[in-house]
């Protein structure tokens, strides 16, 4: 054990002293993943409700992913952006067939499938709409961090950074059709949004607000986007968000759960808004066929298992038991869609009740100072559920986060 522990500070020494600060991170270092399960240099283990951020779809190390980056990366790891391959065939196949979109553009992360979306909105206002060329996006919305998506996300603490923005993006409260609709003139060219805003605390669009903003794009030939980066792949109890509303955008962005931790994302659009020409867009690894093989092998394994199902019923179960806490613990607001959830807290013991989830060994998100997310992988059972519960309840016990305290 002393052996082990003098590994993990040495470790933590070089990496204060090797890597720039750009998180506050717990003193441990993991090293290990299967299933639901995260285990750090001391062996602790860790019942993970985080899911690599939403992205570790089918757990951690699974075998499906295993087989496909070992035998792909036998086969052929990269051709170069400038040649077709097989696994990027196959992929674009299967992709298009699931999505009902029928056009894709790979890319490696969340921003820039996001940023490929913009792109393409811009191409639209530049063919179609006279030089159009603004996006509106949503007050308290995520949408990546490059320049240009940290300019397209409406989150208050990014609008003092890295000024000047990148312009063209204007931002409205999320369900207020009245001032999207306010917002839209002849300069745009795209509404883009989340269906349930992820970072920004979990809050879903309203049916009737996507359905007006879908008409107002068709009559006004604006494109709609939907960023699927967090919702999509069965992570909300359908393979896609859109699928709650019956609207379909133009076009889809999807990251995080496609590969299962293996980098890569899509951006899907329809035959209509096949608008880019070569030299538009691209990228080194743009479809490169480890990628290719790991996100075919993650997705056809999503659909075989009936993850989005299975988001559906244990997300409603969650949602049951964490309802059933807060008879007795000061729990309120609980929301979302599938294994997308999160509930408030008194305002301020949001991080310490993370916090302590954490040393007791269950890995949950605080968002905010008010509020805890819930994102486990899509393979979650009735049994993590259970344990999940019972470690929260007593995290909120040794926090003193009590009803009874709250009400005297
Ligand atoms: C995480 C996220 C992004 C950014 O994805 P990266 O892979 O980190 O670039 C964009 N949009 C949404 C909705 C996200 O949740």
């Amino acid at each position: 054990m002393q052996t082990m522990n003098k590994t993990t500070d040495s470790l933590l020494a070089s990496a204060k002293q090797s890597l720039l600060y750009t998180a506050n991170r717990p003193e441990v270092v993991m090293t290990r993943g299967e299933g639901m399960y995260l285990w750090d240099t001391d062996d602790k283990c860790y019942l993970d409700f985080i899911g690599g951020w939403a992205v570790t779809s089918l757990g951690h190390s699974p075998a499906a992913l295993q087989e496909a980056l070992t035998y792909q990366s036998g086969q052929l790891v990269h051709a170069s952006p400038g040649f077709y391959n097989k696994p990027m065939v196959e992929f674009a196949d299967l992709l298009t067939e699931v999505s009902g979109f029928d056009k894709v553009f790979f890319a490696s992360s969340g921003a820039e499938a996001n940023e490929s979306a913009i792109k393409l909105a811009r191409k639209h206002g530049a063919l179609h709409l006279n030089g159009a060329y603004e996006i509106i996006t949503l007050t308290n919305s995520f949408h990546g961090r490059s320049l240009a998506m940290m300019s397209a996300t409406g989150k208050e603490a990014f609008k003092p950074l890295f000024e000047p923005k990148v312009p063209g993006f204007i931002h409205v409260p999320i369900n207020d059709f009245d001032a999207c609709f306010a917002a839209i003139s002849d300069r745009t060219c795209a509404i883009m949004l989340e269906l349930v805003q992820g970072e920004g605390g979990v809050h879903a669009v309203d049916g009737p607000y996507l359905q007006a903003l879908r008409k107002a794009c068709d009559i006004y030939n604006i494109m709609l986007i939907f960023d699927e980066v967090q919702t999509g792949l069965g992570r909300t109890g359908k393979l896609f968000a859109y699928e709650h509303y019956g609207i379909m955008p133009d076009v889809m962005t999807l990251a995080k759960g496609i590969g299962s931790g293996f980098p890569l994302s899509a951006m899907l659009t329809t035959a209509e808004f096949d608008l880019f020409e070569p030299g538009d867009q691209g990228g080194t690894y743009s479809a490169a066929p480890l990628g290719m093989a790991a996100g075919h092998a993650v997705v056809s394994e999503i659909i075989r298992l009936g993850l989005a199902d299975n988001a559906a019923l244990q997300g409603d179960l969650i949602k049951e038991k964490l309802t059933a806490l807060s008879t007795e613990y000061p729990i309120s607001q609980v929301r979302g869609k599938g294994l997308l959830l999160a509930f408030d807290v008194p305002e301020g013991s949001a991080p310490m009740l993370a916090a302590e989830c954490f040393k007791k060994g269950l890995l949950v998100n605080a968002p905010n100072q008010s509020a805890i997310r819930l994102m486990p992988p899509l393979i979650v059972s009735a049994d993590d559920v259970e344990q999940m519960i019972s470690i929260l309840a007593i995290a909120l016990e040794t926090v003193g986060l009590k009803n009874e305290a709250i009400c005297s």
